[in-house]
């Protein structure tokens, strides 16, 4: 079928939103009517070519919701009509990885999803003159429809209006998951959040959830700053006027925080929430580096016991922990609302990379399908 897409032809090119061809799902997919989807960092990251070669061109988007419209065969997990979110690792459960409790890490996920591919090694995506796409991420939801392995649609509950449900499948996952799994957060422990745009206002959100006491947050943008205060940070640091974050975190909590999570993917943070740790303190880098980016520290410090971690899509099971979260949104726990800045159309893709670029706000919602997402007024990309 045609369709509208945002489509990255080449990187450091503006993404240009025109019509391709998709495919029907074959055996184990499911073909969902896209209906919001988040634009994050990660996107950005591809157009502006900074994860290698050979990604394009690509239908970027991996952070969204939507309707299922279609099933393949074998497919029972979910039904036309269903509202599902979208989980990027759409595990196999059969490799070495999954049989071992990491499906995060899935092999065959890692094989063909590098490739742009779907789980056998394809794709659905064509452009009008025949050229293959590439599915951005396993998702490429920046588009009206989609087709993705059956793992990658993961039910949640229509109480959850779809745009925020469009949260779930990254930000949320990554950012729930880096407090709950990686680290595990218990109460009473301190935490230092560096970086609070879309995924880092979610590490905030959980640690608050864990009963982390002192959160404290450090951003460059007062803004941010003010959207992770009403995410539960106990303590805000201004990082553009703070010459010394890294001290006043230690200052805080006399010595260092138990946990500090590096939410941006560059050096210089990672290296501060190094610093912000105690001895015996962990250090969790969630933030994606551009490719070919070291990062360093002062390794006498390992004989303090410290521990610098890496956290991929939440470190446990995304797809089964999803609905769970959807339903934490529903009670209130969880405010998604809260970490949305802007709404736009699918064609707003460009304004928000900008706006990413100038690190500006937290969440874009592309609004795909104005009629199901629930969405408050749509403003022109304004802020809310
Ligand atoms: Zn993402
Ligand atoms: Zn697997």
């Amino acid at each position: 079928m045609r369709m509208r897409a945002a489509v990255l032809h080449h990187p450091n090119e503006p993404v240009t939103v025109e019509d391709v061809e998709l495919d029907p799902p074959k055996a184990g997919e499911v073909l969902v009517r896209v209906v919001a989807a988040g634009v994050c960092h990660s996107d950005l990251r591809y157009a502006d070519g900074e994860l290698g070669e050979g990604h394009w061109p690509i239908v970027l988007g991996h952070e969204g919701a939507g309707v299922v419209e279609e099933v393949g065969a074998g497919v029972t997990h979910v039904a036309p009509g269903d509202h599902v979110a979208f989980c990027f690792v759409p595990a196999c459960r059969a490799c070495r990885y999954c049989l071992a409790g990491k499906p995060n890490l899935c092999e065959v996920v890692a094989e063909h999803g590098a490739k742009g591919m779907l789980m056998d090694g394809t794709s659905r995506l064509r452009l009008v003159d025949g050229t293959t796409l590439k599915h951005g991420l396993r998702t490429a939801c920046f588009a009206e429809r989609t087709v993705v392995a059956a793992g990658g649609a993961v039910r949640v509950t229509p109480e959850l209006p779809l745009w925020q449900a469009a949260l779930l499948g990254c930000g949320v996952v990554t950012g729930m998951g880096a407090v709950r799994n990686s680290a595990g957060v218990q109460p009473g422990d301190s935490v230092a959040v560096l970086g609070c745009g879309g995924v880092g206002l979610q590490v905030v959100a959980a640690a608050r959830i864990a009963g982390a006491d002192p959160i404290i947050a450090a951003d460059r943008v007062a803004a941010k700053l003010e959207l992770a205060a009403a995410q539960g940070a106990t303590h805000l640091v201004d990082a553009s006027e703070d010459e010394k974050p890294v001290s006043t975190i230690r200052r805080l909590t006399g010595g260092g925080v138990d946990y500090a999570f590096e939410v941006i993917g560059r050096p210089e943070t990672m290296r501060q929430a190094w610093g912000a740790i105690r001895p015996g303190g962990t250090a969790i880098v969630v933030g994606l580096a551009p490719l070919g980016v070291d990062a360093s520290v002062p390794a006498i410090e390992f004989l303090s016991d410290k521990t610098l971690r890496g956290t991929y899509y939440g470190s446990g099971d995304p797809a089964a922990e999803l609905p769970g979260l959807a339903d934490l949104a529903v009670s209130g726990e969880l405010d998604l609302a809260g970490v949305v800045t802007h709404f736009d159309t699918l064609d707003g893709v460009e304004a928000a990379f900008d706006r990413l670029r100038r690190g500006e706000g937290a969440r874009t919602i592309l609004v795909i399908d104005a009629a199901s997402a629930g969405a408050p007024t749509l403003t022109d990309g304004g802020m809310r």
